[in-house]
């Protein structure tokens, strides 16, 4: 059992703003938390805080209802996975594993049927014997998985572990962590500014700016109904359109030249904001291209020339402008697709959201 409680945490060091402002959080027994946000953000900060390697200013932390703002490191049952490893160099896989275990005075026989049944979970029976030196960067990351495992540590917390890794290397030790964590269901939360591996990995995620909590929820609950721009253009890649304009007669228009038919049922939402500058965000997939979407689509539409067309496989991204306001779209490849064409687009009115220009902020 891991609850985590955070109440009204701050963390102040000694000059500059805050690194942490108002954190609040609950995060249940066997949740998968990531806090996603761009370098500087704090998330680094709230994980030592948690592990107890730095002091918390203001606030209380608790797991399991229990108050451990003063507890020290090693009494917290919290196991820690660094982006650089940090591996003994001197001791072999074994070695590096059972540390902990031989800390905390455990029998001998445990300790090898501990290590040798977590090898066995990673797929490291036969490196045992090897130094670091003698491992590759995946394999290194998998000895520093499986120190903390070997632990049965009552929290996880791993800080951009898979950082130093290649893209494909990524992917496939972010499958085995997934895989380790519903097999273990120990309490997680994972540090990145990754938000393809908040978005694949979390059950929850923690959208973090400047020392504040900008929005917590489902990967897909941020994705679909981002609480503000900036949480819009964070998570998703490539990141939402946003385009300045005016809600008139029931459209949206874009420098008084293009406008956009708002579905009936979003109406009640923005009629309001009437008149008033405002922000449409829009994702790249729902700009459409094709005929058959278009002819659905008769007052969504504008005709724009392709500054650069990116073919990325089966699909193309492209850039262009509708007035003087950049659009990116992603649209299944067409093989004669590129810069220079003129074409036309077509918004998905039904997926996009609206925002208040000087909070950025959704609008309701
Ligand atoms: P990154 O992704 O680059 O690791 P982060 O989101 O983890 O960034 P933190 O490392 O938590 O960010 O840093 C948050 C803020 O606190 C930053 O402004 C940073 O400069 C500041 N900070 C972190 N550690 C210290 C420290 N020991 N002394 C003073 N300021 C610090």
């Amino acid at each position: 059992m891991a609850d985590i409680k955070f109440d009204h945490i701050y963390k102040r060091f000694d000059r500059g703003l805050p690194a942490v402002t108002d954190f609040n959080l609950d995060i249940s027994d066997g949740e998968f938390i990531v806090f996603v946000g761009p370098s500087g953000c704090g998330k680094s900060t709230m994980l030592r805080m948690i592990a107890g390697l730095e002091e918390i200013t203001e606030g209380s932390l608790y797991i399991d209802d229990n108050y451990i703002n003063d507890v020290s490191p090693k009494d917290r049952d919290i196991a820690m996975v660094f982006q650089n490893y940090a591996l003994y160099p001197h001791m072999d896989v074994f070695d590096n594993m059972a540390f902990g275990l031989k800390i905390g005075k455990f029998q001998k026989a445990e300790i090898k049927e501990r290590v040798e049944n977590v090898c066995q979970i990673l797929g490291l029976e036969d490196y045992l014997h090897r130094k670091p030196k003698a491992l590759s960067g995946g394999e290194r990351q998998r000895v520093a998985l499986g120190r903390a495992i070997v632990r049965n540590p009552k929290v996880f917390l791993m800080d951009e572990p898979l950082s130093n890794l290649d893209a494909k290397l990524r992917v496939q030790m972010r499958y085995e962590i997934i895989k380790i964590h519903q097999q273990l269901k120990t309490t997680t939360i994972y540090v990145t500014h990754d938000q393809t591996e908040a978005m694949t990995m979390a059950s929850r995620i923690v959208v973090m700016k400047d020392g504040f909590i900008e929005q917590i929820g489902a990967p897909r609950q941020v994705y679909h109904y981002p609480e503000n721009m900036f949480v819009g253009g964070f998570i998703g890649a490539p990141p939402m359109n946003f385009l300045e304009g005016t809600i008139r007669d029931n459209h949206f228009w874009i420098d008084n030249q293009v406008s956009m038919k708002i579905p009936e049922e979003r109406l009640s939402e923005i009629k309001k904001h009437e008149g008033i500058a405002i922000i449409l965000g829009i994702r790249p997939e729902d700009v459409h291209d094709e005929e058959a979407f278009l002819e659905t689509m008769q007052e969504s539409k504008a005709n724009v020339t392709i500054d650069l067309a990116e073919i990325t496989g089966s699909e193309a991204v492209l850039y262009t402008k509708i007035g003087n306001q950049d659009i990116t779209a992603v649209v299944n490849l067409r093989s004669n697709i590129q810069q220079g064409d003129n074409l036309e687009l077509g918004f998905n009115m039904n997926k996009v959201h609206f925002f208040d220009p000087e909070s950025g902020n959704r609008l309701k």
